[in-house]
């Protein structure tokens, strides 16, 4: 029995509801640098989009994945849910950023200082709240060396994410008493938590908000977040833990590039757990990642109905464009 032995290792991906899939590409790809590493459809629902967004290769950690429902109606953000995502950046790059954001009209708040970061705030074109965190514990592998932001201030993955809760306690003792994160730190009404071997890529921020309403999924709000977990068996072993934490959690679900079992935690917010393999290199080669609508297998013979199905998009040259 492997027990108690294993670590969530982080977060491995987080999916989040757009409105229009062009401007989710020109605004994550575009501006914020990420390389668009698959594109794909809803397998539950193949007349929509899934865009992966991520580092060169979509390394775990990195991968912010969008469901783009154009037309449909913005959500609430809230209570319930995950709502805000922060990407890091190296220490010294807070000015490139802030001038990058001014120069493509995004508007921001801050620097403001929490913990020990530089946090910088602001909405994608949907309203989704994102975050860039500027820390010195950073790894520059993690860039997407050809994309247009230079490597040396390229947003190097996930940083955090933040649950807005209505309540503290259930969520709070699932993380830590299921899932084995440890509490690290206190500001106000945030709570930090970190898990793995903690730092960018493993904090989850539990914010109480009692009087906040109660957040509503739809365009400009995140849907679930994934943490990792290395392989299928420790996958096995967790499904069996959370069920026996009285949570229902999904059979393991084939999502091709990972594999997946889902529960909603107590305050509302829909968690996953996925296994860092295979990863995206699985269908195209490296330097082909997002370059033209990727099937699985079962939808392959629908493809010409999908493809009408769907908005066409103009997808991020592979030129450099600084
Ligand atoms: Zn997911």
């Amino acid at each position: 029995m492997s027990g108690n032995s294993e670590k969530i290792l982080g977060i491995h991906h987080v999916t989040a509801i757009a409105g229009d899939p062009q401007k989710n590409i020109d605004f994550y790809s575009g501006l914020l640098g990420l390389r668009l590493i698959k594109l794909t459809v809803n397998f539950d629902d193949p007349a929509t989009y899934h865009l992966y967004y991520g580092d060169e290769l979509g390394h775990p950690g990195t991968i912010l994945t969008f469901f783009p429902w154009p037309g449909a109606p913005k959500g609430r953000l809230g209570t319930g849910q995950l709502t805000v995502t922060s990407f890091t950046i190296p220490e010294g790059s807070v000015d490139f950023w802030m001038n990058r954001l001014r120069n493509h009209s995004v508007e921001y708040q801050g620097p403001i200082k929490r913990f020990n970061e530089q946090v910088l705030s602001f909405s994608d074109p949907d309203g989704l709240s994102l975050e860039l965190v500027a820390t010195a514990d950073s790894e520059e592998s993690k860039v997407w060396r050809t994309g247009p932001v230079d490597p040396a201030n390229a947003i190097r993955g996930f940083f955090g994410v933040t649950l807005s809760e209505q309540g503290y306690d259930p969520t709070t003792s699932l993380l830590t008493e299921t899932l084995g994160f440890r509490s690290v730190g206190q500001e106000g009404n945030r709570t930090r938590f970190e898990s793995g071997t903690g730092g960018p890529g493993s904090i989850a921020d539990v914010i109480s908000d009692p009087h906040a309403p109660r957040g509503v999924v739809s365009v400009g709000t995140v849907h679930h977040v994934a943490w990792r977990t290395p392989n299928d068996e420790e996958q096995k072993s967790w499904r069996k833990k959370i069920e026996d934490s009285g949570l229902n959690v999904t059979p393991v679900i084939d999502r091709k590039y990972f594999h997946s079992i889902y529960f909603r935690e107590s305050g509302g917010v829909l968690f996953e757990i996925a296994t860092d393999p295979p990863g995206f290199t699985v269908d195209e080669p490296a330097d082909q990642l997002g370059t033209r609508l990727n099937l699985p297998p079962w939808l392959e013979p629908l493809r010409g109905e999908i493809e009408q199905a769907l908005p066409p998009v103009t997808l991020p040259s592979i030129a450099k464009i600084r």
